[in-house]
């Protein structure tokens, strides 16, 4: 777990990001991760359905409900 700013967690402090799960990974690589699949990690904080690349914020995007 490593903290990063997650741009939808409410409040601007570090959030606890995990590497993202297998499945977490075949949804991205599925909806444009390209080559930076690899290094998709996850927002921790409960419900939060943020994954970007470890050093790409601007790449991330939130995951479909069904992640919830
Ligand atoms: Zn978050």
């Amino acid at each position: 777990m490593d903290d990063k700013y997650c741009p939808t967690c409410p409040g601007n402090k570090p959030q606890r990001f995990r590497p993202a799960t297998k499945k977490e990974l075949e949804y991205v690589a599925a909806h444009g991760g390209g080559k930076d699949t690899p290094s998709f990690w996850r927002c921790g904080n409960d419900g939060c359905l943020w994954v970007q690349p470890y050093f790409n914020r601007s790449k991330g995007f939130s995951l479909p409900e069904s992640f919830r």
